[in-house]
């Protein structure tokens, strides 16, 4: 089998907010075969940016664009082609747009693979140890307490165990902060987890004063409240918060991991299967998470494509307790496939049918389709 073709397609919505969700344009990445089998992927990123990391002629011998160096290669060759778009790309990759890219390419033939035998991928993997799970519903916070407790009250209503508030009007004043999280808990009672995502940093005082208030809740986590790139910071935080601090939804490759796990103490890590380097590459970190005692909490906040490749990796590891799952009122989200991921009484199933277990759906993808 060999590669003919990598396409990318840039969806985006007739309105894009400067708001904290990357699910408004996207990048859908395509690679056709010779035998007629084509791999979906995604890469959850600035997909103008990726479009052209993609499409780029080559610039020397360790800075080419990617597409030119699948072309005619055997897509099975999952592990060797990974190298190859590393080395390639290594001058001007190694994290950010460039990962991201190569995340959405690996999962793709992932998906060529799974389709070319007929499996789905957890079962190429070594097999599934869980066939469904609990998702926490992942939300935009809004500004206000009150807005919260309404928010939240919504989503355990519709059946789910856990929630997660993040970006909006957060991170202005600790105080208030707080209290938003308080009067969560106070409204939905003691059963649900509730998780806080700051988006952007605070001041380190301001963290561990949030992870030391939030414990008084009992908060599952508090994610990103610094700088990814603080490591020191981290590990203060890390040592001083009662509540359990998650990060890493912006890294790429293991190699960050490392850090944020020997140095910064993070006892949950986040990452993006669309963004660390695809499918491969986050069962590399969980598998280092294991041994460390480390959760590995997927990001999970686009696409049904990064949901499914999400859930074929996750049901593999021995402890990933939820899914998140991004509950915003948007098409790109809600109507990309034909039969489209939706969680039943907060639960969600890891597709069954070969490789990724999707379809698109054409209708979307004509309607939103975005040339840049
Ligand atoms: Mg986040």
């Amino acid at each position: 089998m060999k590669i003919t073709d990598v396409e990318s397609i840039m969806l985006r919505l007739p309105v894009v907010r400067e708001i904290g969700d990357g699910c408004q344009n996207i990048l859908i990445i395509r690679v056709h075969t010779d035998e007629g089998i084509t791999g979906i992927g995604e890469a959850h990123t600035n997909p103008m940016v990726s479009k052209a990391v993609l499409d780029s002629p080559m610039c020397s011998v360790s800075a080419s664009g990617l597409k030119r160096l699948l072309i005619g290669e055997d897509p099975r060759d999952i592990n060797r082609l990974y190298d190859k778009l590393y080395k390639k790309s290594v001058t001007y990759g190694r994290r950010g747009a460039v990962m991201h890219v190569i995340s959405g390419i690996e999962i793709a033939l992932w998906d060529i693979l799974g389709k070319s035998v007929g499996q789905p991928i957890h079962r190429l993997l070594g097999g599934a140890r869980k066939f469904e799970f609990p998702c926490y519903a992942s939300d935009l916070s809004p500004d206000t307490a009150k807005g919260a407790v309404k928010l939240a009250e919504k989503h355990v209503k519709n059946g789910y165990k856990a929630l997660k508030l993040g970006w909006g009007g957060l991170g202005g004043n600790r105080k208030s902060d707080a209290k938003l999280v308080g009067d969560v808990r106070k409204a939905i009672g003691p059963d649900p987890d509730i998780m806080l995502d700051m988006g952007f940093p605070v001041p380190l005082d301001d963290a561990i004063w949030l992870g030391r208030a939030l414990a008084e809740h009992d908060t599952y986590f508090l994610e990103e409240p610094l700088s990814p790139d603080d490591i020191h910071g981290w590990a203060k935080l890390t040592a001083a918060s009662p509540t359990p601090i998650a990060t890493g939804e912006k890294e790429s490759t293991l190699f960050p991991y490392l850090d944020l796990m020997e140095r910064g103490g993070l006892r949950i890590v986040q990452p993006d299967v669309a963004r660390v380097g695809g499918i491969s590459e986050t069962l590399r970190i969980a598998t280092h998470a294991e041994a460390r005692g480390v959760r590995v909490i997927p990001h999970c906040w686009s696409t049904d494509i990064l949901v499914a490749a999400t859930l074929h990796t996750i049901s593999t590891l021995r402890d990933c307790p939820y899914l998140e799952y991004n509950v915003m009122d948007n098409p790109l989200r809600t109507d990309l496939l034909k039969d489209p991921i939706r969680p039943k009484n907060g639960m969600v199933k890891v597709p069954e049918k070969p490789g990724l277990g999707i379809e698109l759906d054409d209708k979307t993808l004509k309607k939103y389709r975005w040339e840049g």
